[in-house]
């Protein structure tokens, strides 16, 4: 038992938001707007817009290793390190130091963490594709796992809503397989990709999109409105962007909210446990420990958002145990922490272009091509399930190929002004199939520094994955091939692990039977309705596209549920 406890009923609330990521940041924005006090509970430190971005206008010669990480550096953030230094100098200020955070592995997994104000949203990719309509009936038709709740209709409104807020640029290309959304101006491809894209639709009838990206082309007055402005080509978003032009919750959603005067954001602040009254049967409020002093706290509300990120929501649900709720909140199905999904990468193909040499491309587009799924899709049959999207595209060597040629002189160095020749590449997102084998728990004895059972992953990829990487390598070749490229070489990482994909999810998923699932359509805890999971954590499928604006979606759909409900005092 904790002796530091302090309780203060004065802690009250209309709702409560745990976690400032992506989703946290759009479930206190939705919310605050449609009149609730909100409290945005978040473990990390606090981050402020444009101040914090300390690393953001720095060349590599101000760093001390040029923007690689350190040796030191590599032991505090091992997780991250595994596959290729995601915290380097550059960035590592936005990820989580793994040895401070400890977690177990069973077996392997590449948990990637950003515990600070904006959570993951600081450093994301920005791709954002939406679920398309078969991704919500797979499951069923294929009888894998359960089948979702709702359909694509039931998300479709809800897409283009947080689509206007967060600003998409994007083509719009009519694919049944990759739902249009609403989008600014898409950025432009460079020639060897324009070359690309109609060789694949003539010789594969294969179409090719530029990345759907969450950076500004053309700012909309309500993006303006927070201090956003347009993206500079500079492709340095995971560093935090002066301008705003990239979509975080720093730049957008918790802006947003603090306009409305009605959000309190609580730093520092490790929500552990989920009150629940037993008499009324609801979660009253949530216990959380102050990560410097350790002091233990109470909040109060009405209802309660869980958006820490899946593996920590479902360790939040675990954790809170009480007579109703013996292996932890809302586990009656004992799905809570099963069914770990992501994506599998690490696998795809290289390949150098020929010509070109004198077309340039514009600045650094903070972007890539995308690839549709296009295998299982229409009358392509596989011997595995499901189906995986490739991004990447071309771009021209620069200096730096001058460290591994040979040469020296006048000469030398006038070479190395000019870009070297152009070279393309992709790498494959796939689906990952629900397996309730897939799971976390909580460790029975073992306590994390702020003494809350320490996390254990027991995950792998399955027979479907493995067989899925291998057909994503040949047709990442095939495709390089057929446009004439050379020195093709595909390449299969196999130290990957599930985690690395960074789309971790499935850990409290929706369902139609409280039997099975945890979740009801509107993101409800089945068996106590003013808490509501919209995170990742909730999904039933994964789908081969990056999945943070689907998440936003759900989350802006169930809090508007929830005004509505808590308006007919049913919570
Ligand atoms: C390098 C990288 C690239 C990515 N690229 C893309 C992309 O291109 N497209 C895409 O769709 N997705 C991408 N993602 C994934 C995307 O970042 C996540 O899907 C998204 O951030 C998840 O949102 P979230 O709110 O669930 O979690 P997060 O954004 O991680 O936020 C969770 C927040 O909760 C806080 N928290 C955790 N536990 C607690 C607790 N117990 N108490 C209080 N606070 C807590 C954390 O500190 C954090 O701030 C990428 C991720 C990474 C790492
Ligand atoms: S590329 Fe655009 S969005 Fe990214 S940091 Fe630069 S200006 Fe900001």
């Amino acid at each position: 038992m904790n002796l530091n406890l302090k309780v203060d009923k004065t802690h009250r609330y209309d709702a409560i938001v745990v976690g400032s990521g992506m989703t946290g940041g759009m479930a206190a924005k939705e919310l605050t707007e449609k009149g609730l006090q909100v409290l945005m509970i978040e473990r990390g430190r606090e981050v402020k817009h444009i101040e914090d971005y300390d690393t953001a206008m720095k060349g590599p010669w101000e760093f001390q290793h040029r923007g690689k990480i350190s040796i030191h550096s590599a032991e505090e953030y091992w997780a991250n390190s595994r596959f290729g230094n995601l915290a380097n100098e550059e960035t590592g200020e936005f990820f989580t130091d793994d040895k401070k955070n400890p977690y177990i592995e069973k077996r392997p997994f590449d948990w990637i963490r950003a515990y600070h104000t904006g959570g993951k949203s600081m450093h994301w990719g920005r791709q954002s594709y939406r679920f398309n309509k078969n991704d919500f009936e797979a499951n069923a038709k294929e009888g894998i796992a359960i089948d979702w709740p709702i359909r694509y209709e039931d998300l479709e409104p809800w897409y283009t809503h947080v689509e206007k807020f967060v600003g998409i640029s994007g083509q719009k290309e009519n694919l049944e397989v990759l739902p249009d959304g609403h989008f600014l101006p898409a950025m432009p491809m460079s020639a060897p990709e324009l070359y690309f894209k109609e060789q694949m639709m003539k010789k594969l009838n294969r179409p090719i999109t530029i990345g759907r990206v969450a950076n500004l082309t053309k700012p909309q007055p309500w993006h303006t409105e927070l201090g956003r402005a347009s993206c500079q080509y500079r492709s340095k978003c995971s560093r935090g962007c002066p301008y705003g032009a990239y979509y975080s919750s720093l730049s957008g959603s918790i802006p947003a909210a603090r306009k409305t005067n009605k959000l309190t954001v609580l730093h520092d602040t490790i929500a552990s446990e989920i009150i629940f009254d037993e008499k009324t049967q609801k979660a009253t409020g949530v216990r959380v420990v102050n990560q410097k002093t350790l002091a233990v706290e109470e909040y109060f509300a009405k209802i309660i958002f869980l958006n820490a990120g899946s593996m920590n929501s479902a360790a939040l649900l675990l954790n809170s145990k009480s007579n109703r709720f013996p292996t932890g909140f809302g586990n009656d199905s004992d799905q809570v922490g099963r069914n770990i999904m992501d994506h599998h990468l690490g696998v795809g193909a290289n390949a150098t272009v020929e010509g070109f040499e004198d077309d340039y491309i514009f600045g650094q587009r903070p972007n890539a091509l995308y690839i549709p799924k296009f295998r299982n899709w229409g009358t392509d049959k596989r011997d595995y399930l499901r189906g995986f999207g490739y991004q990447g595209g071309a771009s021209r060597s620069d200096w730096k190929r001058g460290i591994t040629t040979d040469g020296f002189g006048a000469t030398f160095k006038e070479d190395m002004t000019k870009p070297g020749s152009w070279v393309m590449g992709f790498g494959g997102f796939g689906e990952v199939l629900p397996n309730p084998e897939n799971r976390m728990y909580l460790d029975k004895d073992k306590k994390d520094p702020y003494g809350i059972p320490m996390i254990v992953f027991d995950a792998a990829f399955g027979e479907n994955e493995i067989a899925m990487r291998k057909d994503m390598m040949n047709a990442a070749v095939e495709m390089l091939e057929v446009a004439g490229f050379k020195n093709v070489a595909g390449f299969n990482r196999q130290d990957t692990h599930l985690g690395l994909g960074i789309h971790d999810m499935g850990t409290a998923r929706m369902g139609k039977d409280p039997k099975t699932s945890v979740l009801n359509k509107f993101n409800q805890v089945h068996a106590a309705k003013n808490v509501f999971v919209t995170d990742g954590a909730a999904m039933v499928s994964s789908s081969c596209v990056n999945p943070s604006i689907t998440y936003m979606a759900m989350t802006a759909r169930a809090a508007n549920h929830a005004v509505e409900e808590l308006k007919k005092q049913n919570l």
